[in-house]
Parts: C-alpha cells; sequence; structure tokens
C-alpha cells in the first residue's frame, strides 16, 4: 500500500486495525439472530418475538467477552488451513478424534468454531428441556452468534485480516462494511426452520462452505486493487462525532459486484442455520410448551447482574497482540463492543 503521507497512514492503520478485528459486524450479528427469529414454527415464535429484543442486543456478547473471558477466543473462528492440505477433509469431525489427532492445545490455539457450535446446540436443549427462560435465551443468543461466525469465510483462515497477503483490512471490509452498505437490497427470505438431523456435520457444512468462498474474497479483492485509483480507495465518513476512514463507497460498490451475492449467501446461510438450531434443540428436548413462559422478565436482580457482567468485560483483562490495543479502544468508542480474531497472548501467540 503506497500512501503520500505518514499521517494518512496512520489514519489508515487505526481504522483498518479496529475493521480486522470485528466478527461479521455489530449489525449484521443483530440482524442474523432477529431475523431467525421469524424463521420459527408457531409454537416457538411467541415466545421468541416477544424476547426479540433481547435476542438482537445481546447477539454481540460473545465479542464484548471476548477480552475477559479466558477460553472465549478460540471459540469464534478456525483456522483451517494451518493443518496442511485438504485439511477442510482430513480433519477429524468429532471432538475427542480431532484432540487425539492434533491435541487439545493446539485446536485451542487455532480455533475450535464448528465445536463449539454443536456443544452450544446440546446447551440450548437443556435449556429448554429445564424450561428455564433465562438460560434459553442466553444460550440461544450467544448460539447465533457462533453460527454466524462459522459462516464468514475469514473466520476459516490463518490470514483472516488479509494480513498474509498485504490486504490488512479486509476482514472489516467484508464482514462490516459490505452488509452495513448493501444489505438493505439483500432477500432475507430463508423459509421455515427445519430439523437438523446431523448436528455436527452441518456445523462442519457451514465452515466448508465458509472456506471454499475464500479464495473470491481474497482473490477479488487483489484483482481490483491492482486496476483502482489507490486515492480513491478510501473516503470520510461520520461516525457519532467522531470522521472516521474507510473503504469509499465506490470501491465497496465494485468489490460487492465482483463478489456478485457472496456476503448476501452467508448471510442467509447464517439466518436459516440459527432457525433449524434453535428449531432442532427445542424438538429434541421434547418440544416443551414455550407458551407458558410467556409471562417471563428479566429480575431487577437479572438486569444487575448482566450491567455486572459486562462491566467485567469492559475490562478486557486478557492481553491482545500490542497492534490490537489501539483497534480495541476504537472500537469502543464507535460501538461500544469488539471482537478479536486472533488469539490471545494467553496462548503465547
Ligand atoms: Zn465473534
Amino acid at each position: 500500500m503506497k500512501l503520500r503521507y505518514p499521517f494518512v497512514l496512520f489514519s489508515v492503520f487505526l481504522i483498518l486495525g479496529s475493521q480486522k478485528t470485528y466478527s461479521w459486524g455489530f449489525y449484521a450479528h443483530q440482524r442474523i439472530n432477529r431475523l431467525a427469529v421469524f424463521c420459527l414454527p408457531e409454537p416457538m415464535s411467541a415466545f421468541f418475538k416477544r424476547n426479540i429484543v433481547y435476542l438482537t442486543e445481546n447477539a454481540v456478547n460473545p465479542d464484548r467477552r471476548r477480552n475477559a473471558v479466558k477460553g472465549e477466543a478460540p471459540k469464534h473462528f478456525i483456522d483451517i488451513d494451518v493443518y496442511g492440505d485438504s485439511a477442510l477433509w482430513k480433519m477429524p469431525r468429532r471432538w475427542n478424534d480431532a484432540v487425539a489427532k492434533y491435541s487439545e492445545d493446539t485446536l485451542m490455539e487455532y480455533g475450535i468454531v464448528p465445536w463449539e457450535v454443536n456443544r452450544m446446540k446440546y446447551s440450548l436443549q437443556k435449556a429448554f428441556e429445564s424450561k428455564n427462560p433465562n438460560s434459553i435465551l442466553r444460550i440461544a443468543s450467544d448460539l447465533g452468534h457462533y453460527i454466524a461466525d462459522s459462516n464468514v469465510p475469514l473466520h476459516t483462515t490463518e490470514n483472516y485480516n488479509g494480513q498474509l497477503t498485504g490486504q490488512k483490512g479486509i476482514h472489516g471490509f467484508w464482514e462490516s462494511r459490505l452488509p452495513e452498505l448493501f444489505s438493505d437490497k439483500y432477500d432475507f427470505f430463508v423459509g421455515q426452520a427445519e430439523y437438523e438431523k446431523r448436528v455436527l456435520d452441518r456445523s462442519w457444512n457451514s465452515v466448508i462452505a465458509a472456506h471454499m468462498a475464500l479464495d473470491s474474497v481474497l482473490g477479488f479483492e487483489k484483482d481490483l486493487n491492482a486496476s483502482w485509483p489507490e486515492d480513491k480507495k478510501y473516503g470520510y465518513e461520520q461516525r457519532g462525532n467522531v470522521t472516521t476512514q474507510v473503504y469509499s463507497r465506490e470501491y465497496s460498490k465494485a468489490y460487492s459486484q465482483m463478489l456478485g451475492n457472496q456476503v448476501e449467501r452467508r448471510m442467509r446461510a447464517s439466518i436459516k442455520q440459527v432457525a433449524d438450531f434453535w428449531y432442532t434443540a427445542w424438538v429434541d428436548a421434547g418440544q416443551p410448551d414455550l407458551n407458558a413462559m410467556m409471562d417471563y422478565k428479566l429480575s431487577e436482580e437479572q438486569i444487575k447482574e448482566m450491567e455486572e457482567e459486562r462491566k467485567l468485560w469492559q475490562k478486557k483483562t486478557i492481553e491482545v497482540r500490542p497492534e490490537e490495543s489501539a483497534s480495541l479502544t476504537l472500537e469502543d468508542l464507535w460501538f461500544g463492543t469488539c471482537c478479536n480474531h486472533s488469539h490471545p497472548a494467553e496462548k503465547g501467540h
């Protein structure tokens, strides 16, 4: 990247640095959880619709606690390409088999999203079985997040921000900037939730589909870069009262056109999978009567607890690599949240 003035370089570094840490973006995560609610069949829909604000607002909790809760970070991604050629096909699907082949430490280092999705589906089933509305909502919301992350191409690679191919910033560009600019035109009608017999396979299928799209995500941006005038690649936009440098609308549009409806497809797949998994967990729990929980409201105590929890998450006690610290501060400034697709320093990575 050739830039004329040092201050521009500094500014681009900060903005793109911040974008790289953003998983599906605040906006897309919330939209995915929200739209999944409308796919649920009658016996589930009233309870989920009644709590749609909770499910939407808390869709980004896993990102919020990423820097405060030990072991949270690897749940959001899997760097499948570090396992060598054809790893997508050779990686054992079952957790115990994968641990036996690679060791738990290695798996935790390079991410565990498909297993986490599978595990959370069972947690949700348990919550339905115990008819605990608080657990149902909390776990359903988190599960929606991890499913959405598993559908993002750049959550399936070591080159998660294009940092290995001179494309730093592409993570946030693809999963935050593009949906924010263009998702109003996407078709989000995915039909009604369906029962999923093979939960673990489906958890892997989203990773496979996402990883297969990776070549285009990186390749098209590289092609576009080669022909696009450098001074038209970025623009400025107002976010709250901060002026930020972003990928320009024209550049974003050109990239989006090259990708066809790829971002839309990944968002649609996320919505459908979230709805299918919520529904499957409910069926597997014996279809408990959710209408009996219609009066459920968060108690004062629970609200207080949630506030305390958020404060704790904001402390970000888990160290991240130095270049990410600046971006986290900015992220908080703009959106009040953060997400690092990176490995915590605790892993010595
Ligand atoms: Zn995430």
